[in-house]
């Protein structure tokens, strides 16, 4: 468990720095079972920031968005560093950025927490209803205490947790400048259960899955815009010319768009789980990123978001990839 005045600590120590323009976190939100994020720009921010399994939010998707920033005409660029602190899932999104090299490793400061497992809001919502009071959450052996306001409540992991917790194999952070607590154990493998057992689908029941899920699809983009590795600055699936995707929420235009995130994550997507997280609809889109996931990882031996060396798979080559998906 992470020591919360410790962690106030070192993101006081890390705002201090004259080379570091703000540390994302999370603090307390106002109502449920996930925290809210939270940037710390001066000293006394830090005080409200918190860690616990209520902290489900990946903080690496605002790095991007903070490196990406548009500069006011006639002011210069802020090249201080940004500071985030992350959980091992949230590690992997790092990672891949500096993979792609979407900003540079001595423009950040990474906050490293070992983590054991965060809440699924839908998950705790079906064993004790919406709760209209921010609820906090303590992960210990295989329970997760909850507090409502003062009234505890014990429950299993496997019946709260998400599922990426239950299956999570870098529960520490991959890197890290400065480590907070101290590293927990892996408790799981994955083997893919829940993809295999889609795969036993026939052509036409997964056709008749995906177009009902497809359909309830209100292309709000709350997927793409919480995703840390969907940093396009413009995306194809909102360009006008040309126009690749049309508006409308047909079945048509959105098996479109989903067809095509799923390409544009193959071997990308770190399975942090926020895109089905944020989806008002409750789309399983992490089926969709899962299949893609197992297939980058059977055919080409690789794992995004593990290996800061690595090269990113489409921009490497090797003459023993299997071939027999060409056309
Ligand atoms: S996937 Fe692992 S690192 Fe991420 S929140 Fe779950 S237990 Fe923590
Ligand atoms: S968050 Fe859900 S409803 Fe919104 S675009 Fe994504 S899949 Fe569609
Ligand atoms: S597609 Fe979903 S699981 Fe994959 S990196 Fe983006 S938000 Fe995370």
């Amino acid at each position: 468990m992470v020591d919360i005045e410790d962690l106030r600590e070192k993101a006081r120590e890390t705002i201090s720095r004259d080379d570091v323009r703000c540390v994302f976190g999370w603090k307390r939100g106002t109502y449920g079972y996930e925290s809210a994020p939270a940037v710390v720009r001066k000293p006394e921010d830090a005080d409200s920031l918190i860690f616990d399994a209520t902290c489900v939010q990946n903080p690496a998707s605002f790095v991007v968005l903070e490196e990406k920033l548009p500069v006011p005409r006639g002011k210069e660029p802020d090249t201080r560093k940004i500071a985030v602190f992350v959980k091992g899932c949230d590690s992997r999104a790092v990672v891949q950025h500096l993979v792609e090299n979407a900003y540079l490793r001595e423009n950040i400061v990474v906050l490293g927490i070992p983590c054991m497992g965060v809440i699924d809001r839908r998950k705790a919502e079906k064993l004790f209803g919406e709760s209209l009071e921010p609820v906090e959450a303590e992960c210990s052996g295989d329970k997760v205490a909850l507090n409502f306001g003062g009234e505890r409540k014990e429950v299993e992991r496997s019946d709260v947790l998400s599922e990426k917790c239950l299956r999570c194999r870098y529960p520490n952070p991959i890197l890290s400048d400065i480590m907070l607590g101290t590293e927990v154990e892996k408790r799981a493998e994955d083997e893919f259960a829940d993809v295999s057992e889609f795969e036993k689908k026939s052509a036409d029941e997964k056709w008749a899955f995906w177009e009902e899920q497809f359909s309830k699809c209100v292309r709000c983009y709350a997927c793409r815009n919480v995703c840390p590795m969907c940093y396009c600055i413009d995306c194809v699936v909102t360009k006008l010319k040309p126009q690749w995707t049309r508006r409308s929420t047909d079945i048509s235009e959105n098996t479109v768009y989903h067809i095509q995130r799923a390409w544009h994550l193959a071997g990308r997507c770190i399975e942090c789980m926020e895109c089905e997280r944020v989806c008002p609809m409750n789309i399983p889109i992490m089926t969709l990123n899962r299949k893609m996931t197992k297939e980058v990882r059977e055919m080409f031996d690789h794992e995004p978001g593990v290996d800061p060396e690595a090269k990113p798979l489409l921009a490497s080559y090797n003459p023993q990839d299997p071939e027999e998906y060409i056309l």
